[in-house]
Formats: C-alpha cells, sequence, structure tokens
C-alpha cells in the first residue's frame, strides 16, 4: 500500500536519513523503532507531508504523492502533545474537520457519534479538555483523527505522556482501536515494548538507517546483529576470548561446537536470560558455572545477575522466588541448550 522507495534527508552536516526503503501493507500496524536522533520522527513528518525529502519517492497505492501538500493527503497525524483546542469541547474537538468539509450537519453527527462509540467516549462529549483525563485525552485525540477516515494514521509517541498504568492500559485500546477501524497505523517510538506488543511489524532504525524490518516475534529471535539483539529485549553478551590458553570444560565445549567464528580473537556470545535455567532438564546440552553479584528481587520473580565462567560480562538470570535467599558470592551451575548461544 505505502512504499518508502530511497529516502534521504539533511539538515545541514545532519543527514536524518540515508536512503531509506519500505513498505507498508494495507491494514499493518507498522512501528518506526530506535533511540532518540536515529530519525524516525524525520521520516513520519515525510510520510505526513510536513517535510520534503532531498531523494526519493512515497508512493500511496501506486500514487506517487512525494509533494502533495499534507492536507491533500489521506494521511492524518496524530500529534505527541495530542494538540486539541482548549476551547472547544470533546463534540467540537471531534468534528472540527468535518466542518471544515463542508460535509452536512446530519452526516458529521452521525459520523462523530459513531467514533465516540467506537472510542468509549460516550458522556464526554460536553467536557473541555481541561475537564479529561490524560487516557480521555488520548482517545478524543484518536477520534478527532479516525472521524476523517484516514488511510494512514500516524502517530507521533502516542504514549509517551501517559503515566506507566494508563500507558498499559491504552496500549491494549490503541490495538483494539486499530483492529476496529482496520486502518493502517505508522507509529513512531523509542520504546521496544510498546512497538513489541502494537506492531504488526517493526523497522528498527540507528543512525538514520533502517537495521532490520520484521515481525516482533523474528526481531526478537533472530535479531540481525549486536544493535538489534541490545535493542530488543534483553540480552546478556558474554566477551568470549577463544585464545585463552586456560580454557576450562565448558570454554573447550563451546570451542569444539562448531559456534564460535573466530579461534583467534574475541567473540560476543549472547544469550536471552530465559535461555538460562538453574535446574537440568533433558534437552538442555550446555553447563556452566557462575558466581552471584547481586540479587534483585521483582515479586514472584528473583533475577541473579552473576559473572560466568565463559568469559568477560554480566550476565541477567531468571530464578524462582526459591533463590530469594541465595548468598552474595555463591557459585550456581546454569543449564541452557548449546544453540541458544548466537555470536554478534
Ligand atoms: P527523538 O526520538 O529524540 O524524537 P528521532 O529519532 O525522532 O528522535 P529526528 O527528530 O528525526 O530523530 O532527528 C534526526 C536527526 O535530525 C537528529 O540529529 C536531529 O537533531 C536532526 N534534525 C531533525 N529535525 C531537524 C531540523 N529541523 N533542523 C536541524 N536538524 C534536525
Amino acid at each position: 500500500m505505502l512504499r518508502i522507495s530511497n529516502i534521504s534527508k539533511s539538515f545541514g552536516v545532519v543527514k536524518a536519513l540515508n536512503n531509506i526503503n519500505l513498505e507498508i501493507d494495507n491494514g499493518e500496524f507498522f512501528s518506526l523503532l530506535g533511540p532518540s536522533g536515529c530519525g524516525k520522527t524525520t521520516l513520519l513528518r515525510i510520510i505526513s507531508g510536513f517535510e520534503l525529502p532531498d531523494n526519493g519517492e512515497i508512493i500511496l497505492n501506486e500514487q506517487n504523492i512525494t509533494n502533495t501538500k499534507p492536507y491533500n493527503r489521506p494521511t492524518n497525524l496524530l500529534f505527541q502533545s495530542y494538540a486539541l483546542f482548549p476551547h472547544l469541547n470533546v463534540m467540537q474537538n471531534i468534528s472540527y474537520g468535518l466542518q471544515r468539509e463542508k460535509i452536512s450537519k446530519i452526516e458529521i453527527d452521525k459520523r462523530v457519534n459513531a467514533i465516540m462509540e467506537k472510542t468509549s467516549l460516550n458522556g464526554l462529549q460536553d467536557r473541555k479538555p481541561i475537564e479529561l483525563s490524560g487516557g480521555q485525552m488520548q482517545r478524543v485525540a484518536l477520534a478527532r483523527c479516525l472521524v476523517k477516515e484516514p488511510k494512514i494514521l500516524l502517530l507521533d509517541e502516542p504514549l509517551s505522556a501517559l503515566d506507566k498504568s494508563l500507558k498499559e492500559k491504552m496500549k491494549i485500546e490503541l490495538k483494539k482501536i486499530q483492529k476496529d477501524f482496520k486502518t493502517t497505523f505508522i507509529m513512531v517510538t523509542h520504546d521496544q515494548d510498546e512497538a513489541l506488543v502494537l506492531a504488526d511489524k517493526i523497522a528498527v532504525m540507528d543512525n538514520g538507517e533502517i537495521i532490520q524490518v520484521d515481525t516482533p516475534k523474528i526481531l526478537y529471535s533472530s535479531p540481525k546483529n549486536y544493535f538489534v539483539a541490545n535493542f530488543i529485549g534483553k540480552m546478556n553478551f558474554i566477551e568470549f576470548n577463544a585464545s585463552n590458553n586456560e580454557t576450562n570444560t565448558a570454554n573447550k565445549k563451546l570451542l569444539n561446537s562448531g559456534i564460535i567464528k573466530d579461534k583467534n580473537s574475541k567473540n560476543i556470545l549472547g544469550i536471552r536470560p530465559e535461555d538460562i535455567y538453574l535446574t537440568i532438564n533433558e534437552t538442555l546440552n550446555f553447563e556452566f558455572e557462575a558466581e552471584i553479584i547481586h540479587v534483585a528481587y521483582h515479586g514472584q520473580e528473583v533475577e541473579l545477575i552473576a559473572k560466568s565462567d565463559l568469559g568477560f560480562g554480566e550476565i541477567s538470570i531468571k530464578a524462582d522466588k526459591s533463590f530469594h535467599n541465595v548468598e552474595k558470592n555463591s557459585k550456581i551451575s546454569c543449564f541452557c541448550n548449546i544453540n541458544s548461544f548466537k555470536i554478534y
């Protein structure tokens, strides 16, 4: 549906976007994810028409819209700050865009009422923005965009103004609303949890470039490189020096496993915390030792921070509450499948 082709953009000497290529399907919840300054807002602004690229094209349903003015594009941008009109009530805020389009009052009322129903705003029509909670304001802003029936809704960090518990609630609502309306959503965020929970597909960006585009599941299970592995979910990184002469049993087994690519220098091993077990079962074919440095309590779960005998770097291990009272500096045996290690 939307094809972003060879898009580049510089601001003076800063190359904000470097040859971006992306394809986004109809009805998809797509997320642009990356650290601050990686270029995601610039890309969103180019898709919405508020910024023009130096090079490249934006093709929507086979139509080149690269130079089309924002108000002539079938896209709508949900601002981070919601940008509601403070002097208008909820109903007036939502209907404002339609009134400017010279649609009949009957049709406007019909569409506004339908959207208020779907976004759970019934009963709040007469309230001014100042009389609304953060979550309600967010729903009004969403309703105001959706009532115009855009083909694509662009969302710039839509949950960033909400506190933690409201954010969790709105995440589920946002996903429900998107599936209900079947509108294509493109959401910018630097919050990996938000992207993993909401998006059908995620483009991970760094330094003006797209590093990997995949479903949340594939990004998590098969990150393409160190940057993605480090950015998506928690990953333990161990600096394994293959040329170390004092190799212990675990090191020797790793060296002979075929995982280690460069036997003459250091290798960065990555393993997810949930792939390390503290009791053995028949699927786990590798054992190593670790020394506990710190025990962090998370209610029912315990996180053990430890130093393994595989090399340099602290690792995080998930444990159950029976490890609440484990002593610092005590040694533990860790078990995993040798194929859970990946080299970065
Ligand atoms: P954040 O998450 O912090 O909003 P971002 O990933 O959205 O960051 P952009 O806002 O797209 O990043 O900015 C990308 C780069 O371009 C940054 O180095 C930024 O300073 C620069 N930049 C963006 N807009 C302008 C502008 N109008 N003038 C000059 N430099 C800009």
